[in-house]
């Protein structure tokens, strides 16, 4: 004969049985419902000599959390059997085996998750957890139920935390913050995520927590008269139109105000969005955007709104699927007042999330962002270099790092996290935009690639074909999308511009007639100490290494000796100057021009222009015999021609220019001055109206003030270009001239 206590037990659980059957109804069919009574009769069986520390029935605690998970996750008959025999193969004598005959595999397979997770947090070390976590996510993306399921599990858990030793206590506080809390979000749970917060605070700082808990319970008369009052009129009117509506004062989480207080540094009183005010509208799914916006009209007949602060979600719903209308009003008394706008679906979604989502799907997950979330995951979980305590930093990130939505000039939603830039959402169009964004117009103005974006933000992208990423573009961006384009870009980038230095260095080498061999180039990148020869031939192709060190290099320091780098004897004297003693008389009577005559018809002689300093007719020029008995043509005071002259004067050529006004040679100057309207034009009408010269190129930089030009032109000899010249100077504000040599 079993004890009057025991009786009321049973009738106890008896009731808490049907209370979940009845939470499940409005999802269960009638062969749902003889499923869900075989798992309740097995886990009944299963934990019936178990108590939990409370003293209660064990199996108050399967129920509860299968509660849980039907009636605020919002998960189906499936979730509810899991969460009656979650503890059942870990704490009792039943196989896995046993539960996959009973319940077929599925079941099986997420019994077999939630049990390999359980207990896996008892580790201490946080790499130990880290590890564990990274599992336990591994398992939650072969069934998202496992980590639902395990997070109704946690929710009853904190709820009942009070039973617990003080040292578990806090230990189990500490994880639900940590990892719970933010998962919970994550999956767009809000409602338990604030509770998880509240709860793990509350166990963790009890002093603060009951101290804010106080000052809103002792506020709470003043602000319910407030409330009361504010929503007075908006109440009538929806009374009036007869709108089925529920009007909530919700208040903040006291870990949220806590936050809010410690961030902000502010005490309770001042932070101002205690509050929010919900309206939640019972009509049907037709008609509900154009009820909302109505009720919008409404609010704001009675309350002007904050221009800056509404949000319309329901045109554009956040990506995580959530949907109402935000609006800030001004109140009577001139506070700011929040509210919010929503049909009684969309407030489901809005507590429930994903989960709630699932079940308006009819259970399919096609399209919501969490598939992609989790796909993401997976991949990292599966990536073998991925070390468990880096990944699970990455991931609290994640977490914690909220989103911002911005728009595509067509209105399409982007979703970056905080603090994304226009750089950002150029990439997450695509890398080629990315690669060519020289700037974008947010809101209709001009901003710089680096500028941050807020949500909300309409973005339009402005791009150049000839813009290349950039190293420095690392520091602008925070997505992956943009950070792999550019490295990928600016990597090659490096290999082409090492290879463009290279044969620049080996035509350098060329004209100081230096072989373009390892010693020599050894020689050469330990006078830089430079280790690398990319390196060397990057600053050479950005011109911070130029022929000034090779000439010290090679030159200055060899004093006499330095032609051992030349790259052939010159023996053969082709030209030899008559002065010179060392000729012979053989070659005298060769009777080849003392003077070269330079002149564009070039069938009698060859010659080639130096690029060192580029000679044009009038120039003083003298030739230098090269190995394959070509000429070049440099001006006599060019520096490597001077140095050769100076040894060698038996090999080098004499000459002379012929003139011939149909040949045009290119000349540069610089000019630099004061800048004032109209200093182009004058300029260019010397040069092309005045004297009829054509202008490859003109550029004029000014700096406050002062500008810098550089122009080079097509002329005939140096008399033109003195001419050109003194004329230039004679323009108002130009203080000095300069030929480039
Ligand atoms: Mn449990």
């Amino acid at each position: 004969m079993p004890s009057a206590e025991a009786l009321n037990e049973k009738k106890e659980i008896l009731i808490r049985y049907r209370n979940l059957l009845r939470v499940c109804k409005p999802r269960t069919t009638r062969d749902d419902k003889l499923l869900i009574r075989k798992a309740f009769n097995l886990a009944l069986e299963a934990h019936k000599d178990m108590r939990r520390r409370t003293g209660e029935p064990y199996i108050y605690h399967p129920l509860e959390v299968a509660r849980i998970s039907a009636e605020e996750i919002g998960l189906g008959t499936t979730s509810v059997i899991c969460s009656l025999l979650h503890d059942v193969v870990e704490d009792t004598d039943y196989t896995l085996e046993e539960i996959r005959a009973l319940f077929g595999d599925k079941v099986a397979r997420i019994i077999d998750g939630l049990t390999k997770i359980s207990g896996l947090f008892d580790n201490k070390t946080e790499s130990l957890q880290a590890e564990n976590f990274r599992k336990m996510l591994l398992t939650l993306s072969d069934d998202v139920r496992v980590i639902l399921i395990k997070l109704a599990d946690r929710l009853h858990n904190m709820r009942t935390l009070t039973s617990m030793p003080i040292e578990k206590q806090l230990k189990i506080a500490s994880e639900t913050s940590f990892l719970y809390a933010p998962l919970a979000h994550r999956l767009g749970l809000y409602a338990i995520k604030s509770e998880l917060e509240d709860l793990a605070f509350k166990h963790m700082e009890p002093d603060i927590f009951e101290t804010i808990f106080n000052m809103v319970k002792e506020s709470e008369q003043e602000r319910k008269r407030f409330i009361a009052k504010f929503i007075a009129p908006i109440r009538r009117d929806l009374a009036a139109q007869k709108i089925d509506n529920t009007i909530l004062a919700r208040t903040k989480s006291i870990y949220s105000i806590w936050e809010k207080m410690r961030k902000k540094e502010i005490p309770f009183e001042e932070v101002f969005d205690l509050f929010a005010i919900r309206i939640v509208l019972n009509v049907p799914t037709e008609r509900e955007k154009s009820e909302c916006f109505n009720v919008y009209a409404l609010v704001t007949d009675h309350y002007r709104p904050n221009k800056d602060r509404f949000r319309d979600w329901i045109s554009i719903p956040k990506a995580n699927g959530y949907e109402a209308l935000h609006t800030t009003v001004m109140s009577n008394t001139g506070k700011w007042v929040e509210v919010q706008i929503r049909s009684k679906r969309m407030d489901e979604i809005a507590e429930k999330g994903y989960a709630a989502h699932w079940k308006y799907k009819d259970g399919n997950q096609g399209e919501s962002g969490l598939e992609d979330w989790l796909a993401k995951i997976r991949e990292l979980l599966q990536s073998p270099e991925s070390n468990a305590l880096d990944f699970i930093e990455d991931f609290k990130l994640n977490l914690f790092s909220d989103e911002i939505y911005v728009f595509t000039p067509k209105g399409d939603l982007v979703t970056l996290p905080m603090k994304a830039t226009t750089l950002d959402f150029a990439y997450s169009i695509h890398s080629h935009i990315g690669n060519n964004c020289i700037g974008a117009k947010v809101n209709h103005k001009l901003v710089p690639l680096n500028h941050p974006l807020k949500s909300g933000d309409q973005i339009e992208v402005i791009t150049s074909d000839k813009q290349t990423p950039k190293s420095e573009w690392f520091d602008y961006v925070t997505t992956a999308k943009a950070k792999a384009p550019i490295k990928i870009y600016v990597k090659e980038e490096r290999k082409k511009h090492a290879a463009e230095g290279k044969s620049k260095l080996k035509a350098m080498f060329e004209e100081y007639h230096i072989e373009f061999s390892t010693p020599n180039l050894n020689k050469f990148m330990h006078f830089k100490k430079i280790t690398i020869p990319a390196n060397l031939y990057l600053e050479v192709y950005n011109g911070t290494i130029g022929y000034k060190d090779l000439k010290t290099c090679f030159i200055e320091k060899e004093g006499e000796t330095w032609f051992r780098y030349l790259k052939f004897p010159f023996t053969k004297i082709l030209h030899p100057d008559s002065s010179d003693p060392s000729k012979t008389k053989e070659s005298k009577e060769k009777e080849k021009p003392k003077t070269l005559l330079l002149e564009s018809q070039v069938e009698k002689i060859s010659y080639n222009i130096a690029p060192c300093c580029n000679p044009i007719p009038g120039d003083d020029v003298i030739g230098l015999i090269e190995k394959n008995g070509e000429i070049t043509v440099h001006r006599t005071n060019c520096e490597p021609a001077v140095i050769f002259m100076s040894k060698y004067g038996n090999k080098v050529v004499k000459s002379k220019w012929v003139n011939n006004d149909t040949i045009r040679f290119l000349a540069g100057i610089t000019i630099k001055g004061f800048d004032r309207m109209g200093m182009i034009r004058d300029i260019t009408n010397i040069i092309s109206k005045d004297l009829n010269i054509n202008i490859r190129s003109l550029t004029l930089e000014t700096t406050s003030g002062i500008f810098e030009g550089v122009l080079t032109v097509y002329i005939q000899n140096t008399d033109q270009l003195k001419t050109l010249i003194d004329n230039l100077k004679t323009v108002t504000g130009i203080e000095r001239i300069n030929r480039i040599n």
